[in-house]
């Protein structure tokens, strides 16, 4: 018999592998959507919408942790003070969305829970794995540690071929910045690398000129 287990989701495309490969292991997932973090709050629905309909089409359950959107001042209390320190904002992000997921875990009488976060190459893993452990551990829950990242370009694929809407950014406001930045700074790159191409170039074909 399937063992069930909460996954917090943190978008639907990083669901996809890890739900494929729970109940490969002999898992039913029920999922926890835990994301005060999803700014602005369009953003937020849409994720949250994109998962449900994902999740429906599966046949998996989608619980809104109660007072989600509400949690959205706490996080601005206690992670946006943190500002673009990236590794202490996202540890405060992590715990809590995964305090909020396990706390939920616990009273509907689960006793394993596991989180997306751990597919996307972009997360700070290891602090994720980290507070995952400690957070299950303090409310009498297994947490089920894996790492899926090799699995995101096909998740990623399946995402496309799906058609859903995929974000580009973490969630929060200085994650659409550092994202933003990250792609200015690809772009120029990428322009400067084609300028020293075409220089390199002129020099030799002068030569051929003379
Ligand atoms: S980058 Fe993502 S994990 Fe980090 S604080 Fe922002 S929303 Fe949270």
């Amino acid at each position: 018999m399937a063992r069930p287990v909460v996954v917090h989701a943190c978008c639907g495309p990083c669901s996809l592998e890890p739900v494929r490969l729970l109940r490969e292991e002999g898992f039913e997932p029920t999922i926890a959507w835990s994301n005060p973090n999803i700014q602005p709050a369009a953003e937020y629905e849409r994720r949250l919408e994109t998962l449900r309909g994902w999740a429906a089409s599966e046949g998996i359950e989608v619980l809104e942790v109660p007072g989600d959107r509400e949690r959205a001042e706490l996080w601005e209390r206690v992670v946006a003070p943190h500002g673009f320190d990236r590794e202490a904002r996202c540890r405060a992000c992590y715990a809590l969305r995964l305090s909020a997921a396990a706390d939920l875990a616990r009273e509907l009488g689960f006793t394993t829970l596991t989180t997306t976060l751990a597919v996307s190459p972009y997360q700070l893993h290891d602090a994720c794995d980290e507070l995952l452990v400690a957070i299950a551990a303090s409310r009498g829950l297994e947490a089920l540690v894996r790492d899926w990242r090799p699995r995101y370009p096909e998740a990623t694929r399946r995402a496309r071929e799906l058609g859903l809407y995929r974000q580009n950014y973490c969630g929060c406001r200085f994650s659409a910045a550092e994202a933003q930045a990250e792609r200015i700074a690809a772009r120029e790159a990428r322009k400067a690398a084609r300028h020293a191409g075409a220089r390199a170039i002129v020099p030799s074909s002068l030569e051929e000129v003379r």
